[in-house]
């Protein structure tokens, strides 16, 4: 029988908010396959919610990481190498807009706005990595990055996200050429939406929720646990041939030409 066993293995999960968070059903699955997991926090304001979901994850770090501040990653990396000292496992489920950029005309996006949501939401997963490399383990490490079908289709509202979603996904299939020579797998799972913080604050999120539901092959919407068990199958040894890959979990929605 195949099983996923990640006992051993450690992993840093970022980007969990609340118990509806992409991340955390993915932290998860992590923790009950048997890894030990690391959650990160964006900013105080979050910390006792991340806490007490980390609370559920016998054995688990939490840790504040603020992407645009260097200086806390770092510091996520020097702690992960003093208690842990390797990562197999690397989830990034981060993404930033200002909200009047998600609402208004994408041809208005301000310059800052722009840099912001790139920063943010697609350069971070580079530089994360970056930093974490020392600790990555040789031939094993898995990393994992979640993005939207925004990144290749015109979706209204979306606007700066598809193109930091865009660039995303290029840098998941850049990553996976140049860090495969380590024997090291970057993918990302492309959701279809669920309503989460970062997903309500994209205007007409309901009703693109409501139409994917209609349209899907499977005609409703996906839940986050199909998420969660779709990365624990990417992260694991099961996927040991995939890299570079986009994995579509969204009831089938992106096959569809009408
Ligand atoms: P979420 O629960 O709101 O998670 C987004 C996370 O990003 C939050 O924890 C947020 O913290 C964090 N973040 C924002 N700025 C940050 C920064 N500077 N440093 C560190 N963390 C920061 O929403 P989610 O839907 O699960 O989003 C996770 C990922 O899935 C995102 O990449 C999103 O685009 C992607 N995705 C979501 C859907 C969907 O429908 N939900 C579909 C496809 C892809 P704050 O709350 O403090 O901002």
């Amino acid at each position: 029988m195949v099983t996923i066993d990640l006992s051993g293995k450690h992993a840093l999960v970022m980007g969990v908010a609340n118990h509806r968070s992409l991340s955390w059903a993915i932290a998860q699955q992590l923790h009950h396959a048997g890894a030990r997991v690391c959650l990160t926090y964006a900013n105080e304001r979050l910390k006792p919610m991340v806490e007490e979901l980390a609370g559920h994850l016998h054995g688990s770090l939490v840790l504040e990481c603020d992407v645009t501040q260097d200086r806390t990653i770092h510091a996520v990396a020097r702690r992960l190498t003093r208690d842990w000292g390797s990562l197999e496992v690397l989830v990034h489920g981060i993404a930033y807009a200002n909200k009047e950029d998600l609402e208004g005309k994408f041809v208005a996006t301000s310059r800052e706005g722009f840099q912001l949501a790139l920063e943010v939401s697609a350069y971070s997963f580079l530089n994360v990595t970056h930093h974490m490399l020392p600790l990555l383990e040789q031939n094993g490490a898995s990393l994992l990055t979640l993005s939207y079908l925004a990144a290749e289709r015109a979706v209204p509202n979306y606007n700066v996200m598809g193109s930091a979603k865009a660039v995303l996904e290029q840098s998941v299939r850049q990553l996976a050429w140049e860090l495969g020579a380590r024997g090291i797998r970057v993918n990302a799972v492309s959701a279809g939406p669920v309503s989460t913080l970062a997903a309500r604050g994209i205007h007409g999120f309901l009703s693109m929720q409501r139409h994917h539901a209609e349209k899907a092959p499977l005609r409703r919407n996906i839940t986050k646990e199909e998420v969660g068990k779709a990365a624990l199958f990417l992260l694991s040894d099961l996927a040991s041939g995939i890299t570079g890959e986009i994995l579509y979990v969204d009831a089938g929605y992106h096959v569809m030409g009408v």
